[in-house]
């Protein structure tokens, strides 16, 4: 073993350093692993903000976003942990406000907040249209200030258990190559989401899932792995996407007959109501062939120049640069793409996962406060107050615990298991199973599923999932960023995980929030899916069971609050 530690976290976004800070300051020593450098995790690309019930805008409360969440959720979300979430979120904005992040402000000097979609009131607190990049630049001087250790560019390839409990983690070093096992008390998985699986998605390179992927080789159940949100406003044709706030700030959906077509779909909501239903809305108008390029348009122009710059600068850099349109002029084309997934790692509302020494915190994490659906700057959040749930407990837990111990058979076995990767010398080149993943996943489960897409699509991982364990040349036989070594582990853990949405997908007979089977199960079936999926893996292959929703006080069958 390298090195080892009171707590061990995998993962450097806004969850995994927001779990290390706690973690630090509970008294434990703390490492943080990343396979990128942290201030380049995907918490970064997060645009329009981060809600929680201040109240600076208009009247709000704790309460009030705990039902907007619910509701958001289609009655999915576990509201326990959603009561949670939305009392501690106001303490946990002014303690990031405190260590210096630099949100927009209201002339009186509060905190602005902005409308976000299916908010009953605007509590999206927010830097301008670069709150991710603002966080992660705050919490990592928070890490650099307490001297935590960060293994940088380390992938984790294989927790460890041991004793039946986790104890650590197999990683390769990118940089100078080799295998080493960092040790820990207690390990927390911040790895984030899985995006990448589909072609088009607003998820940066490295969201493949991998935490997930390790979670469920080691038995433990992932939750609502059917649930991928699709974001409306992706750029056409990158995916990049352009932030709800654009709509936040009044900006109008149109079709190719320059219609205002959200009044039809969501006549009081319009432009923002949740997520699910403004994808759909959108693609049925460019399945209707009211679209253009398979996109329909984001008007801002009526919003001013002045607004555009002050407010929403780097969605008008995006689109110039993306899209050569500025939105200053133009409406900017734009459709539905794969963004964020409500699914992942169970876990208790302390970070706790079913694996002794193991939690969870983050886009990986399945909490579960999105449900089927989860409400924009409601992610970030998440992050941050489960992030710190979880480093406390993690801390807790390992500060009244005294060994690790790890194996030595348990890293001969990865050392042999990685040379059989780069020995494959004949056969298939990982991108080709990358593409074809892709490209299916969007085809046959995206914004709408059928039941024969999402049958086909069942085949088409197994074969997928054949092809790869044939095995993959790695032409890279080098230690020193070894990339293609890195992106063959990732494929293998998105295709197991793509294997796991699916079975869940077309086990659920009923449309809800994500979920959308408008040809043959057009409504939510309460009596018999108002249940979390769970997905554990068993004998190669996923197994599906269910489990109860927790409720508190909103009450799923009145609907009403
Ligand atoms: C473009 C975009 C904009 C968004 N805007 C908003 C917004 O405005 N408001 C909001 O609430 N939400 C937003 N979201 C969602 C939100 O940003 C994310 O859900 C959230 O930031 C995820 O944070 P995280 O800490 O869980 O994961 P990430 O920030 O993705 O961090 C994952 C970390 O894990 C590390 N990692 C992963 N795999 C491994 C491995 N195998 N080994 C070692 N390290 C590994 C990575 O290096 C990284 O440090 C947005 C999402 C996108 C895609």
């Amino acid at each position: 073993m390298e090195s080892e530690h009171d707590v061990l976290l995998v993962g450097a976004g806004c969850a995994g350093m927001r779990a290390a800070i706690e973690a630090h300051d509970a008294g434990a020593n703390v490492g943080v692993i990343s396979k990128l450098h942290p201030t380049r995790s995907h918490s970064g690309a997060a645009e329009g903000g981060i809600n929680a019930a201040l109240g600076n805008a208009k009247e709000d409360s704790p309460e009030i976003h705990a039902f907007d969440t619910v509701k958001g959720s289609d009655y999915l979300g576990d509201q326990d942990a959603i009561e949670i979430f939305t009392r501690e979120a106001p303490g946990d904005i002014y303690q990031l406000e405190n260590w210096g992040a630099y949100f927009s402000r209201l002339d009186d000097g509060r905190l602005a907040q902005r409308p976000f979609g299916a908010a009953g009131s605007p509590r999206t607190v927010y830097a301008a249209d670069i709150t991710g990049h603002v966080l992660i630049q705050v919490l990592y001087e928070q890490l650099v200030k307490r001297d935590i250790t960060v293994y940088e560019e380390y992938f984790a390839w294989k927790l460890v258990e041991n004793d039946d409990r986790c104890q650590g983690v197999i990683c390769w070093d990118l940089l100078n190559g080799g295998l080493h096992t960092v040790g820990g008390k207690t390990v927390v998985l911040a790895t984030g989401g899985q995006g990448r699986i589909y072609r088009t998605t607003t998820n940066a390179y490295a969201c493949t899932g991998d935490g997930a992927a390790m979670a469920l080789r080691m038995g433990l159940p992932l939750k609502d792995m059917e649930f991928m949100q699709f974001h409306p406003t992706t750029l056409f044709p990158t995916g990049i996407l352009l932030t709800e706030g654009c709509r936040g700030e009044g900006a109008y959906l149109i079709n190719s007959e320059g219609e205002r077509f959200m009044k039809r779909y969501a006549p009081n909501a319009m432009e923002l109501a949740s997520r699910d239903v403004v994808s759909r809305s959108e693609q049925t108008e460019i399945d209707a062939g009211r679209g253009i390029n398979g996109s329909v348009m984001l008007d801002m122009r009526h919003l001013g120049a002045e607004r555009i710059i002050e407010r929403l600068p780097g969605s008008r850099e995006l689109s110039m640069t993306f899209a050569g349109v500025d939105p200053i002029y133009d409406p900017v084309p734009v459709r539905p793409g794969a963004h964020y997934h409500m699914g992942g790692v169970e876990t208790g509302n302390d970070g706790e996962t079913e694996l002794t020494g193991l939690y969870a915190a983050g886009e990986v994490a399945c909490v579960s406060v999105h449900g089927a659906n989860r409400l924009g700057g409601n992610s970030l959040m998440e992050t941050i107050t489960f992030g710190r749930r979880a480093g406390r407990a993690a801390a807790e837990w390992a500060l009244s615990h005294t060994t690790i111990d790890v194996p030595r058979s348990v890293e001969a076995d990865a050392e042999r298991e990685l040379r059989g990767l780069l020995d494959v010398s004949h056969g298939e080149r990982p991108w080709q199973i990358r593409n074809d993943l892709g490209t299916s996943m969007l085809e046959n489960f995206g914004v709408f599923r059928r039941e024969d897409q999402m049958a086909k699509q069942i085949e088409i991982i197994d074969e997928l999932r054949e092809r790869y364990a044939r095995g993959v040349v790695i032409e890279d036989k080098g230690d020193v960023f070894n990339s293609d070594l890195v992106q063959a582990i990732e494929l293998g853990n998105m295709i197991d995980l793509a294997a796991c949405m699916l079975q869940a997908g077309i086990a659920r007979k009923e449309s809800r929030g994500a979920h959308a089977r408008p040809y043959d199960y057009p409504d939510r079936d309460d009596e018999n899916f108002m249940q979390h999926s769970i997905t554990r893996w068993v004998d190669d292959g996923p197994e599906l069971s269910y489990k109860d929703v927790r409720y508190t006080k909103f009450d799923p069958m009145e609907r009403t609050y």
